[in-house]
């Protein structure tokens, strides 16, 4: 007799957490293990916002907040959005969660039916189907191709949608491809939700700070603004702020959407932390020098890597245009075998491979319904990243090519 519900029968623990807990594991037993499992950035939090967490706390912010968020927050988020998208959002237009992971799940169950479906880009943010199977709803996945940068277009996505359709889910720059999308490709993909009204978008926006070749990021409703009271927009601070561990992140749709969000928030957790709320304030009214900065270093190590993978030949990738991962392509190493004489048959093999010869820890592409690929996280030293590399093309040379 199993006292698990029927609901977490197909759902797994993530799998970029569950690598870095076997990194982890190795490390723990005496191995020197590079992990390059998880995203999250290597910087520390900038001390100006630490600092008004800590005035926040001697304050007296220390109690129950609205479950949406504190009147403050939503106005810097509101801002936010005006200074850096040009878009307008009131205060109950915005709702504030413990991460963009938790809106992306209150957003889910406040509307998803069972059965209803939700159309996923793979290579796609590994949480998106597991957060849908857990609401009864059907994950519907587009896969995506290297020749075309993995985007999505207007035929494929019209050729997906059907009268069950709930959500579009859109990752702008996605994790973990890297893949920008511009005003153009943006308002073509809008012209077919316009036909399909039924169809509420999720654009997940939580790298757009880190993005590359001066590239100028659009968001999905600036590029259609029609499509505004369809759209929840997803940000957070926990990537362009480097503030992973303190749980903030938001998003701003049409009220009525934002209201049964925080209504479940209300049920859930009631609220994000307060002190962690305040550090947000900060990061998004404070300076913003540093949020270029880090970029600027996500983009030197994604051009050091670019170069790494380029020269082991067995490997190929699309050049990300922003976030911080590689997503690399490993097809040449199948129908291979490796030192062992075991043959290569999935991306999962290359992973294992990787992290128990070359002590590197990197997540399968079937993580993200794209194989055979492997993802590293670029979000550590340039130092970290070559010596990885020269480690993976170690092993990758021990593997033996199949005859094509
Ligand atoms: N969306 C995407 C695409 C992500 O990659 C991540 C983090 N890996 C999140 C959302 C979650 O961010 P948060 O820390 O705000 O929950």
């Amino acid at each position: 007799m199993s006292f698990i519900a029927e609901r977490m029968q197909k759902i797994k623990i993530s799998p970029t957490i569950a690598v870095s807990q076997a990194a982890a594991a190795l490390r723990a037993s005496g191995e020197d293990v590079i992990d390059l499992g998880l995203g999250e950035p290597d910087f520390e939090t900038p001390a100006h916002i630490i600092e008004a967490a800590h005035q926040a706390a001697l304050a007296g912010k220390t109690r129950y907040t609205a479950p949406g968020g504190t009147a403050e927050l939503k106005a810097a988020i509101s801002l936010k959005f005006k200074r850096e998208n040009n878009l307008n959002y009131d205060a109950n237009e915005i709702c504030v969660g413990n991460g963009a992971k938790q809106v992306i799940f209150n957003a889910l169950m406040a509307t998803v039916e069972q059965g209803d479906e939700v159309i996923i880009i793979a290579p796609y943010f590994v949480s998106y189907p597991d957060m849908v199977l857990m609401m009864g709803g059907r994950p519907k996945v587009i896969t995506t191709e290297t020749d075309n940068k993995f985007k999505l277009t207007p035929a494929m996505l019209e050729a997906e949608i059907t009268s069950q359709t709930r959500w579009l889910f859109l990752n702008i720059p996605s994790n973990p491809a890297g893949t920008i999308y511009n005003r153009e490709e943006l308002a073509a993909l809008g012209a077919v939700l316009e036909k399909h009204p039924h169809v509420l978008i999720l654009s997940d926006e939580i790298y757009e700070h880190i993005i590359f070749d001066n590239i100028a990021f659009v968001s999905f409703v600036e590029a259609c603004p029609s499509l505004r009271d369809h759209t929840l927009v997803i940000n957070g601070v926990s990537k362009a702020y480097a503030m992973t561990g303190w749980r903030i992140g938001y998003a701003a749709g049409p009220a009525w959407l934002i209201k049964t969000m925080s209504t479940v928030q209300s049920q859930s957790t009631s609220n994000a932390s307060s002190i962690s709320q305040a550090a947000a304030v900060s990061a998004l009214t404070g300076p913003q020098a540093l949020v270029k900065i880090f970029s600027e270093a996500f983009e030197q190590r994604r051009n050091l890597v670019v170069d790494g993978i380029a020269s082991i030949e067995q490997l190929t990738m699309v050049k990300p245009e922003g976030a911080f991962y590689a997503f690399i392509n490993c097809e040449a190493l199948m129908g291979g075998h490796l030192p062992d004489g075991s043959l290569i048959t999935n991306d999962a093999q290359i992973s294992t491979y990787l992290l128990k010869q070359a002590k590197v820890a990197t997540v399968p592409g079937v993580a993200y319904g794209k194989s055979p690929f492997f993802r590293i996280s670029t979000a550590t030293s340039e130092s970290i990243l070559s010596e990885a590399i020269t480690r993976i093309d170690t092993e990758v040379q021990q593997i033996t090519l199949a005859k094509r």
